[in-house]
């Protein structure tokens, strides 16, 4: 899934290639894609895109004054084509999901890999009426965002600290991957409670955090859109890596398994060396 630091290069790949080109139409593939109704789609027919900007890990495609906003999901990705093919896209199993044509003949594809469809597009006036955009919690890559700021979000949660990094009404932006990412760097067990950390800790989890994304996005950064994912991959330290030697210490990489997603730690470097109670594996077991 594409989380904040891929995201991010998306909007800056998008904003040099679409701001000041005009949408010639934009067409809606896959029946689940679009969540709104009104305006139509067929209203950006025409319009010129202005800006191209980001909310937590939505993007936001401002064209004729309406928002057009697009959340990739688990398994949705964003292709730009230098040239779109003439006829009109077929309707199928396959992966296109939207289709949004310039006049000067290029676009972009919004496109879904799998079966369960998540990626979901809103043709807005104002980006908050997108209900997973206005519960957002504040961008950890802001000025605003001090490590007083974060202490302050952190106050009287009494989640563990894996839960509460993904929270998006928390803070915007961080998923399954970079929350793995950034408690390795801050050396804290996944299932450390949150009301549990001195304030040296915090400190040490804001740096980590903060340090963590600036990284991702800065080697995301001018990487091609096609090229994102596997440097999202080849850049993550623990996340993923299961079974795979610790980079900081060589100990194994341990994963927790749940129904649908994983996380993935180091012992060593996080849990003091214990390993923790996987419930899939000791069920498995049983
Ligand atoms: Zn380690």
């Amino acid at each position: 899934m594409p989380e904040l630091p891929e995201v991010e290069a998306l909007r800056e790949f998008l904003d040099e290639h679409l701001t000041g080109q005009e949408i010639a139409r934009a067409m809606p593939i896959a029946i689940s894609v679009l969540k709104t109704y009104a305006p139509p789609l067929s209203a950006l027919d025409g319009a010129a895109v202005t800006e191209v900007d980001r909310h937590g890990k939505f993007l936001d495609v401002t064209a004729g004054g309406l928002h057009l906003v697009v959340h990739l999901a688990r398994a949705g990705w964003l292709h730009w084509r230098d040239v779109l093919p003439s006829g009109p896209p077929r309707p199928g199993r396959g992966p296109l999901a939207l289709r949004v044509a310039l006049t000067g003949g290029d676009g972009f594809d919004l496109t879904e890999a799998g079966t369960t469809k998540r990626l979901a597009v809103y043709l807005v006036h104002d980006p908050a009426e997108v209900p997973g955009v206005s519960r957002l919690g504040p961008d950890p890559l802001t000025d605003a965002f001090t490590r007083d700021a974060f202490a302050a979000l952190l106050a009287g949660e009494r989640r563990r600290l894996k839960g509460a990094l993904r929270d998006q009404s928390l803070i915007a932006g961080i998923g399954n991957a970079y929350s793995d990412e950034i408690l390795h760097t801050a050396r804290m067990s996944p299932f450390k409670p949150v009301q549990n950390l001195t304030e040296a800790e915090t400190t040490a989890l804001y740096e980590a955090l903060r340090g963590t994304l600036a990284d991702a996005v800065a080697r995301s950064r001018g990487v091609a859109a096609g090229r994102l994912k596997a440097e999202k991959k080849s850049g993550l330290k623990v996340h993923g890596r299961t079974g795979e030697a610790c980079p900081v210490c060589g100990d194994t990489i341990r994963e927790v398994s749940y129904r649908d997603s994983s996380l993935q730690y180091c012992p060593t470097c996080q849990t003091g060396g214990k390993p923790l109670a996987d419930r899939r594996m000791s069920r498995l077991l049983k």
